[in-house]
């Protein structure tokens, strides 16, 4: 359990990471103060990537464990206040709140001489380059915990995959006082997104997990007023579960594209990553019962519609889970909270897991 001296520096650790604003992109000042944070309180190895991520390790030893989060937001702020055991502010749940629990549960951890590292990293909101320039940049532990809010007795072991794709059609333009002389460029857009959800509806399943869903985030067309559009450019956001190939994907939409008859269009793949399942393996075992433990009820694993950083790592063979405080139902919304109960039971959580780990590691002869 935290004394009331570590309750009031962990809260007080949350409350600055939630009032340094970092939207993605924008993280420096705030990768500055966990620098500071480390260093004042004597992690080894502290450094800042050429990505912006922070990475730091509790002893000299090879850790044991990962604690990765991101230190970046969406943007738009608003002023951080405390309310009713909450507290508000952006990013306060996706994802300060789970980054302060690690950050936090690794200095307790230090001063047991439990070796373990923390990496916080940029732009996960935006397109995980923080992430991956991490794993190329120096490896991370087989066992790593992603922090994102999946409240204190859930554990994600699953996110979907994602494609983010631009769409671009072009046809003649022409005078709009005479409109039926041929079809725009929009036109052929509207018809492809007609086509995108009838084939949407062949993935649907009742467990929205297994589903494909197909979010057109961005549109713009036009030229002029007065002009019928000669191109009409489309951002898609695909997710896929975890039994459908993203390249399948990937070909049908060129397809659908085609059927449109557009006399020529462009599809360009800016991201892609497959779904993640996390291995039933020795980290899943010793999370169980660091939530038994530390919270005297069972883990729940769950599957999440999204995707995070989380997919990166298991597709280079990281033992991955993803766990942290917060409900995730304000994440990204302009009234975003983290309940202060739970930011402590899952230090507490965070605290028992790695001293869990090397319990099955040494008792498998690991
Ligand atoms: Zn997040």
């Amino acid at each position: 359990m935290l004394s009331d001296i570590q309750t009031k520096e962990a809260l007080s650790l949350l409350m600055d990471l939630v009032s340094i604003p970092s939207p993605s992109g924008k993280e420096g000042k705030l990768a500055k103060y966990i620098f500071n944070w480390l260093s004042e309180r004597g992690f080894k190895n502290i450094k800042i990537d050429k990505a912006g991520n922070v990475r730091a390790r509790t002893t000299e030893e090879i850790p044991i464990i990962t604690y990765c989060g991101h230190m970046d937001t969406v943007p738009g702020t608003f002023p951080v206040s405390l309310n009713n055991g909450r507290l508000f502010g952006r990013g306060a749940s996706d994802a300060k709140g789970p980054l302060s629990a690690m950050l936090y549960s690794a200095y307790r951890l230090m001063r047991k001489g439990i070796p373990v590292e923390v990496l916080a990293v940029v732009r996960e909101e935006m397109n995980s380059e923080g992430i991956k320039y991490a794993l190329r940049d120096e490896p991370i532990s087989k066992f790593t915990v992603f922090g994102e809010p999946s409240g204190v007795n859930n554990v994600v072991i699953g996110y979907r995959g994602r494609i983010e794709a631009e769409v671009e059609f072009y046809a003649q333009s022409f005078h709009a006082s005479m409109p039926w002389i041929g079809r725009s460029a929009l036109q052929y857009a509207i018809d492809f997104i007609d086509r995108l959800k009838v084939y949407e509806a062949n993935f649907s399943s009742r467990n929205k997990t297994d589903s494909v869903s197909i979010c057109v985030t961005r549109m713009s067309a036009g030229l002029a007023n007065n002009v019928a559009p000669p191109d009409a450019r489309l951002v898609l956001d695909i997710r896929i579960p975890a039994h459908i190939k993203k390249e399948k994907i990937i070909e049908d939409i060129r397809k659908l594209c085609r059927l449109t008859r557009a006399p020529r269009f462009r599809m360009k793949v800016n991201e892609s990553v497959e779904a993640a399942s996390s291995p039933n393996g020795y980290l899943m075992m010793a999370m169980r019962r660091a939530i038994f433990r530390a919270l005297g009820s069972p883990a729940k694993m769950v599957k999440k519609t999204g995707s995070g950083d989380m997919n990166y790592a298991i597709k280079k063979g990281v033992e991955a889970l993803t766990y942290g405080p917060g409900d995730g139902l304000t994440e990204h919304s302009s009234n975003e909270s983290i309940e202060l109960e739970g930011f402590f039971k899952t230090i507490n959580v965070l605290t028992e897991l790695p001293m869990e780990l090397r319990h099955i590691l040494s008792e498998k002869k690991i």
